[in-house]
């Protein structure tokens, strides 16, 4: 049998964590699991752990390629495993509709094969299922996903043959569910932190310490592991660095001025807050990165920001945010997002560059030449950013002013609106106005401009459910359950079903998109009050706008925040857009639908008279 030595982990304590995971149906359960296997894992290879558990190689942004292994060719891999034809896995794959299932059966099916079959013994010596690690299933895995261009068909293949012949059955159910991309285990990231901080860091109390050093270095496998080699005190006076994405800072909204400026403290920088997409670029030398709101590496998108950035940072080592906006090269006027969304669907990114051209507004500094600023109030920030920015035509500081007075901010919210503005981004100056990576708070504020209906905002919600159509819509899935994220509790609390938006079109792309989401009952992090025809895993979002908020007994949204036993609801809510540069965790929180909530009732009650 392969022996696992002290710096590896045998792969069944993974698979019997996964299946132990896929029977549990609460979240607290989810992480003392995980800090069980956490425990029993050789710090070396946490991180493999971590990435595997998460379903993925490495984190997005460093951009591994896919795994490149259709159902085609992992059909050909199981039959190819356990010796019999591709037909019969087919069959097998059409009656259990899992092919997870069809590999731990078949493998099952070899092993008493070979138990039987003196002759075969050696095939259990060599392998025949036990001997696997997670080094050897995680390097392999990554081989698979390299393997690129000619000839690499044949060679993921027979990794992943090799992978299932070395497999126990309940390993090879794992392995083929991973390579599909179909692990379902309902653990984010916040499930991740709360074992890490299970295991390693004597509880919760520890748990703020591990997620400040994640949302500086946006990278949990290699945050897990440096947990589990050094403890926790090594992360307290972790820096950011130049190379890895922080998580961003992100604000709440607000509606009144006045009340704005009391909440972040009487006074403030108010800039203009550009409706783009935004940037965290990261420079070393001649090196520049980009990373997306959502830590994506888009470098290769903006081969002109690069230039600027180079030729536009006064620093040999520099984290600076800015967004990148769309401009009119005619006049040099800001554009809508829309126009830079067109820009990102193109291909030829050089001649588009000149279609569209763009500018970057940069608004904060993260790191200067190994200074970490996130603990640097916000006007030293901005000091920074200044003495390192060399502006440029479309390379430019963010505009911004600082005052404590409504009406200046009125007049500035105003004058960014006329000029193509979303609104402002009115941000804390005090002592504490810290860099808060990965953090929705009052620090920041946007006030954005107010549409006629009275909903003022649309939100961003995860589909959780579906329903079948009827009539014209029949056997489709036609309207969705939505639900806001709770950040306190890690939750996903439903708000409303809509129906309404999806043209003919977009409702066949969107059953496609389902298919691969769909799962057996309700998912552990899903709070609801509603059965539908299916349950979906927490992963699409979408932009939904409605008439108002109401308060409604069916949906678990802050339920009992504003009376006993009715959650808050969206009437007549419609489909605006799929919103792909946003993870579930970044949907519309609770907290923020209740706070809409309450301005709204406040707008109403303004409305009428006070005898009334
Ligand atoms: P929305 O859905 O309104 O775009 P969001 O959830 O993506 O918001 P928010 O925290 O609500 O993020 O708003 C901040 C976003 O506004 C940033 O992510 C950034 O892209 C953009 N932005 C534009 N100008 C500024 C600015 N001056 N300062 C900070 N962020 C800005």
């Amino acid at each position: 049998m392969g022996s696992s030595g002290s710096n590896d982990l045998e792969f069944k304590y993974v698979a019997e964590t996964f299946a132990a995971l896929e029977r549990i149906t609460s979240r607290t359960q989810l992480a003392v699991l995980l800090a069980k296997l956490f425990k029993r894992t050789p710090p070396a290879v946490m991180d493999k752990v971590v990435y595997l558990i998460q379903g993925r190689l490495l984190p997005d942004w460093k951009g591994a390629p896919e795994l490149g292994v259709g159902e085609k060719l992992l059909i050909k891999a199981i039959a190819q495993a356990y010796k019999v034809s591709e037909s019969r896995v087919e069959r097998m794959f059409k009656s259990l509709g899992d092919l997870g299932l069809v590999a731990e059966k078949l493998a099952d099916e070899a092993r008493s094969k070979a138990a039987r079959s003196p002759g075969l013994l050696a095939f259990m010596a060599g392998g025949g299922g036990g001997g696997l690690t997670v080094s050897r299933v995680y390097n392999d895995l990554l081989r698979v996903a390299y393997a690129q261009g000619e000839g690499s068909r044949d060679i993921k293949l027979k990794l992943v043959a090799g992978l299932l012949v070395d497999a126990t059955p309940l390993e090879a159910k794992y392995i083929v569910r991973f390579i599909e991309g179909r692990l379902r285990l309902g653990v984010g990231d916040a499930t991740v932190l709360d074992a890490l901080a299970l295991a390693f860091g004597g509880g919760a109390h520890s748990r703020p310490i591990i997620e400040r050093a994640y949302n500086l270095r946006a990278d949990l496998g290699y945050i897990a592991r440096l947990v589990a080699e050094r403890g926790v005190d090594y992360l307290r006076d972790i820096k950011p660095e130049v190379g890895i994405p922080l998580r961003p800072m992100l604000a709440e909204r607000g509606k009144d001025p006045g009340e704005i400026l009391r909440k972040v403290g009487g006074r403030a920088i108010a800039e203009y807050k550009y409706d783009g997409e935004r940037a965290q670029i990261h420079k070393k030398g001649d090196r520049i990165i980009i990373y997306s709101r959502r830590l994506e590496d888009i470098t290769r998108m903006y081969p002109d920001v690069v230039e600027m950035a180079r030729a536009g940072i006064k620093a040999e080592e520099a984290i600076v945010e800015g967004e990148i906006v769309a401009i009119d090269p005619e006049t040099g006027e800001l554009r809508p997002f829309q126009v830079l969304m067109h820009r990102k669907r193109k291909h030829d990114i050089y001649k588009v560059m000149k279609e569209v051209p763009v500018a970057v507004y940069l608004f904060d500094a993260i790191y200067v030449d190994g200074e970490d600023l996130t603990r640097k109030p916000l006007p030293e920030r901005r000091k920074a950013l200044e003495s390192i920015i060399v502006e440029s035509e479309y390379w430019r500081l963010a505009k911004a002013i600082e005052t404590s007075s409504p009406e200046e901010l009125w007049k500035f919210f105003l004058q960014a609106i006329e000029e193509g503005a979303e609104g402002i981004m009115i941000k804390a100056v005090h002592r504490e106005s810290y860099y808060t990576a990965g953090v929705r708070g009052w620090l920041w504020v946007k006030l954005k401009r107010d549409y006629k209906s009275e909903m003022t905002d649309t939100v961003d919600l995860v589909v959780v459910g579906a329903f079948y159509g009827k009539g014209k819509r029949g056997g489709k899935l036609s309207s969705l359950l939505m639900a806001a994220y709770d950040p306190d509790r890690d939750m996903f609390v439903t708000v409303c079903k809509v129906a309404t938006g999806f043209t003919d079109e977009e409702l066949d792309k969107m059953n496609e998109m389902l298919k691969k989401y769909i799962i057996p009952r309700r998912h552990p992090r899903v709070e609801s009050r509603l059965e539908p025809d299916v349950w979906v895993e927490p992963a699409l979002v979408a932009e939904i706008l409605g008439a108002e908020l109401t308060l409604s007994p069916m949906h678990t949204c802050c339920l009992g925040a504003v009376r006993p036993g009715v959650g808050i609801s969206i009437r007549f809510p419609r489909f605006i857009r799929w919103r792909d540069d946003k993870r579930p965790e970044d949907a519309t929180t609770t907290h923020e639908l209740l706070e809409m909530y309450r301005r709204q009732l406040r707008r109403v009650e303004e409305a009428v008279p006070a005898e009334a």
